[in-house]
């Protein structure tokens, strides 16, 4: 079996690599915005013109005559530009199979990345710690080397975040699945703890750090709405919190690689709740490394962390069961926290709070996180009558699929 696989280093650019860095992402989001602004305003005029749709194929020869036109959008590797393009067919069609809102413009930034061809950019490991890199039109860069990148290179996306400018190698690796027959688990994002076992466990998320950071990034932002507009130290409160924002996502998403890491090694079947829809749209708006703005001014921004950091171990889990053999089987959410997971009884009064769950009718009395999970556990294993997957777990493979292309 094919896998695709990501492996992300902070790079040491030197001021020069900087600055052309910059200017490849200026361009590439301007040539992005450009392409959006075509497809909204001017479609009609263009069909009219021409009789086609405006398209990938279309687009990509424009930008091509610009190239020829104007030496700064030249002095841009062509490709990152045309994979910025691709980017833009690819949100057109998550729009338009309903799992994204329509595009909308990058931000100078937010979207402080492109991407180049996996043939185009050669690496090399240099000591024990540093690598190089060698992209077009911007030189080699030394990056922090921290884990061997095996496979073949796909495609490399090179970005700029609040902890500075980063490279992410995406690689294909053939691997040998052995299809396996391990226990079966049920999970269940709890509340008290955020990941719920049906074995009665709890995954070790490190909840102290996550709090300590939470309270930092509130203090910081109290801070920056004290600063004046325009003002120096504005511009410095506000790196401040985004730093310590991409932190706490960085810190969530090590726990969800390790965690889903561990439950592909240990267990053949995963169950889990599908997906609502509510929480996809959510990621569609962002990434755990920038949430959407409108997540966070709408739901307050750590509760929309954990909602995309859901999305996350979702993902995680399911190309890494898949890639060791397993399987994972999603659930409907319905009655799995009111219903008592040793008699079958169905009662919302049994919750009598949000960590104990007291069933009336046969006296069991456990954790309400775990009598969830085993709950999850029992629909997924039951023997199903051949049905038609519900529509929220068809779009979540949908989506899922399109994140893995992506
Ligand atoms: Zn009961």
């Amino acid at each position: 079996m094919k896998i695709n696989r990501g492996y992300r280093f902070k790079l040491a650019p030197t001021d020069a690599q900087k600055a052309r860095m910059e200017r490849h992402a200026r361009v590439c989001r301007l040539v992005y915005n450009l392409a959006l602004e075509q497809r909204r305003d001017h479609h009609r005029q263009f069909r009219r013109a021409t009789g086609k749709h405006i398209s990938y194929a279309s687009q990509a020869a424009e930008l091509t005559e610009l190239r020829a036109e104007f030496d700064w959008i030249r002095e841009v590797t062509q490709t990152c530009q045309q994979q910025a393009l691709r980017d833009l067919d690819r949100a057109y069609l998550n729009f338009f199979s309903g799992i994204a809102d329509y595009p909308g413009f990058r931000r100078k930034g937010v979207n402080e990345s492109f991407r180049f061809q996996g043939r185009e950019v050669t690496f090399r490991r240099l000591n024990k710690s540093w690598g190089m890199a060698k992209f077009p039109k911007i030189g080699e860069v030394r990056f922090r080397w921290t884990r061997d990148i095996p496979g073949k290179l796909k495609n490399v996306t090179v970005g700029l975040d609040p902890l500075g400018w980063h490279v992410s190698f995406a690689t294909e690796q053939e691997i040998e699945v052995v299809a396996r027959l391990g226990p079966a688990v049920g999970v269940d994002r709890g509340v008290v703890e955020p990941v719920a076992y049906s074995d009665g466990t709890f995954a070790a998320f490190p909840k102290e750090r996550v709090k300590a950071l939470e309270r930092r990034t509130r203090e910081a932002a109290r801070g920056l709405a004290k600063c004046r507009k325009g003002s120096n130290r504005r511009k410095v409160a506000k790196a401040r919190v985004a730093a310590l924002r991409a932190r706490m996502a960085r810190v969530r998403k090590h726990f969800n690689h390790v965690e889903t890491a561990r439950l592909a090694r240990t267990f053949g079947v995963v169950c889990l709740e599908a997906l609502r829809i509510g929480n996809m749209t959510a990621t569609a708006k962002g990434t755990v490394e920038e949430p959407g703005k409108n997540v966070a001014q709408k739901a307050g921004l750590n509760r929309s962390i954990l909602e995309i950091g859901w999305f996350q171990f979702h993902l995680f889990l399911a190309y890494k069961m898949a890639a060791a053999g397993g399987e994972i089987r999603l659930v409907s959410a319905a009655h799995t926290s009111t219903t008592c997971s040793c008699c079958g009884t169905n009662d919302k009064t049994n919750r009598k709070s949000q960590a104990v769950y007291e069933c009336a009718g046969c006296g069991s009395a456990m954790n309400a996180d775990t009598n969830a999970a085993v709950n999850i556990l029992l629909a997924g294993t039951r023997p199903a009558k051949a049905k038609r997957p519900r529509a929220a777990s068809r779009r979540a493979s949908r989506l899922e699929a399109s994140a893995q292309a992506a």
